[in-house]
């Protein structure tokens, strides 16, 4: 079992995986910036940014290999033996092992540098944005968050597809930036989705406006986040955990923080009507109406 290049952990005289201690705090990082919302895209942006210092000593990350540490079983402690296995002794070669030879799960091998339960909230995470995107008929989340944030968060009422994100230039040369469904002019020059378009600085009124109703609420909505904190879905479990911690002693906020509404936003859909309602990954769900 190669462990050169495993972030987290040296292995001692006889093998065995050892955390290290520098290390697992970066381990613990991602897995908490991922439940916190960010892509892996934008962690490794964040990691370069700091100067986050990678096993082989460089600051260079892989948005791909931070995406493989969030599915690495030994995180949590366990351990799954012939992972891959030489196919051929005479070149060494190691494929992976696909079932040809028997596999062994080990769990508790060695000390965890992730919570079992915090490792599976990752794993349902995945899971939920992978549904996520292809419910609403796209591949991706941002690939450039810090400027755009709102990406495939904003979904129509109408047709349950993303909106889009336009610059429309006014007759004085400035950008106003709005959002239109993604369906509207699918085919060119034929009106898709019927559905009306949506100013930025209205979605991000609508986004703290709707965080100031939820702590204005906060105690209304205790209860069933002290249910959910007891419940079997873990990922639910986390997200009222959350909700209880970022709500308790909160002041109203003023503007959009991008951290804030990534660690709590779910979508928010846009109807033809002007009725907006902002979606919170917790399930709370907040309805205004817009001027037409
Ligand atoms: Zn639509």
């Amino acid at each position: 079992m190669s462990t050169a290049r495993f972030l987290g952990y040296d292995t001692d005289e006889s093998g065995k995986l050892v955390v290290n201690k520098k290390q697992a705090k970066i381990v613990q990082r991602l897995y908490m910036e991922f439940l916190h919302g960010k892509t892996t895209d934008y962690i490794k942006r964040i990691f370069e940014r700091e100067g986050v210092v990678n096993w082989n000593g460089s600051t260079k990350w892989q948005a791909t290999t931070l995406a493989s540490m969030l599915e690495n079983e030994k995180y949590k402690g366990d351990a799954l033996l012939q992972k891959s296995y030489t196919a051929d002794f005479l070149t060494k070669k190691r494929v992976m092992n696909e079932g040809e030879i028997q596999q062994f799960y080990i769990e508790d091998d060695h000390e965890a540098i992730i919570e079992p339960w915090i490792w599976e909230c990752v794993q349902l995470e995945m899971e939920r944005r992978k549904r996520y995107l292809e419910e609403h008929g796209t591949n991706s989340f941002s690939h450039n968050t810090e400027q755009n944030p709102f990406a495939a968060k904003i979904i129509c009422g109408e047709c349950g597809k993303v909106f889009h994100r336009k610059g429309w230039q006014s007759s004085t040369g400035e950008i106003r930036r709005i959002w239109q469904c993604s369906e509207r002019y699918k085919v060119k020059g034929v009106l898709g989705c019927s559905n009306r378009h949506i100013d930025e600085d209205t979605v991000r009124k609508i986004y703290f406006m709707a965080w100031n109703k939820m702590l204005e609420c906060r105690e209304a909505l205790l209860p069933e986040w002290k249910e959910k904190a007891q419940g079997e879905d873990l990922l639910a479990r986390f997200r009222a955990l959350e909700f209880m911690e970022l709500t308790e002693h909160a002041q109203p906020i003023q503007e959009l923080g991008v951290d804030l509404m990534l660690r709590t936003l779910d979508h928010i859909k846009v109807y033809e009507s002007g009725v907006v309602v902002t979606v919170f990954l917790d399930g709370t769900e907040i309805e205004y109406k817009t001027e037409n």
